[in-house]
């Protein structure tokens, strides 16, 4: 069980107004499942995000969250969510922890969340954020989420929030039947988000989305690692 209604600290005031304007500027944009929106008015943004960028934390962007990587922008979470839809007896795979907020996101609506991120430190970060703010349902693990994480699988909703070449093949081998995966697909400055459903043993593709820039998956089933 995720915390119910999680605002705390004597910051928490602070972002309040930001936050409801954040979320109608998500309702404006338009997503195809509104009901998600509630999540986000639970969930502190800028608690997951370092303190130098704070002030942008309810912006609707992506944030650096150090490491040269990004938080990315809530709408496009919004969309993922309202697409997905995890259900409080569902467990999820999430690839690309990063600042742990899209991870709460999915804590809040699914039963479990198995998150794996391959830098240490941003992996660390998300996990005193996420007890901070009391959640007690989530797994983190460091390492290439392209080979996805065997031990807890299969997993009916799995969550991709780094660009890989295409889909790896241990994502696919993971996602249960039924089972749902959004990922995006395509070079490394310009994918397409895909929904990979999985149901009586067929696995569909479809585009749901053009022309998006995630950062790049890393690892084996994806771009090779330049610096290792
Ligand atoms: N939902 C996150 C998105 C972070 S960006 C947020 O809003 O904060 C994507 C993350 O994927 C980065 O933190 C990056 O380090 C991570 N990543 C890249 N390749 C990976 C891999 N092979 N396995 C796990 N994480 C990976």
């Amino acid at each position: 069980m995720g915390p119910q209604g999680v605002v705390g600290g004597g910051e928490a005031f602070r972002f309040v107004g930001a936050r409801r304007r954040l979320i109608e500027e998500i309702r404006r944009k338009g997503i195809p499942d509104l009901e998600v929106l509630q999540f986000f008015d639970r969930v502190p943004r800028h608690e997951f995000l370092p303190e130098g960028v704070w002030n942008r934390s309810y912006e609707d962007a992506p944030v650096p969250i150090g490491y040269g990587q990004t938080a990315s922008q809530p709408s496009l979470q919004a969309y993922y969510l309202s697409v997905l839809k995890p259900r409080s007896d569902e467990s999820v795979l999430e690839i690309g922890t990063g600042s742990g907020y899209l991870t709460a996101l999915l804590a809040l609506m699914a039963d479990r969340v198995y998150s794996v991120e391959r830098v240490r430190e941003l992996s660390q970060r998300a996990r005193q954020a996420l007890d901070a703010q009391g959640f007690s349902n989530v797994a983190l693990l460091v390492g290439d989420g392209s080979i996805g994480w065997r031990k807890y699988a299969p997993f009916p909703v799995v969550v991709v929030s780094a660009a890989a070449p295409s889909v790896p093949p241990a994502l696919l081998d993971q996602l249960a039947d039924p089972g749902r995966m959004l990922i995006p697909v395509g070079s490394p400055d310009r994918q397409e988000l895909m929904l990979v459903e999985k149901e009586a043993g067929v696995t569909r593709e479809r585009l749901v989305q053009e022309a998006c820039s995630f950062v790049p998956l890393l690892g084996r089933f994806a771009w090779e690692v330049e610096d290792p």
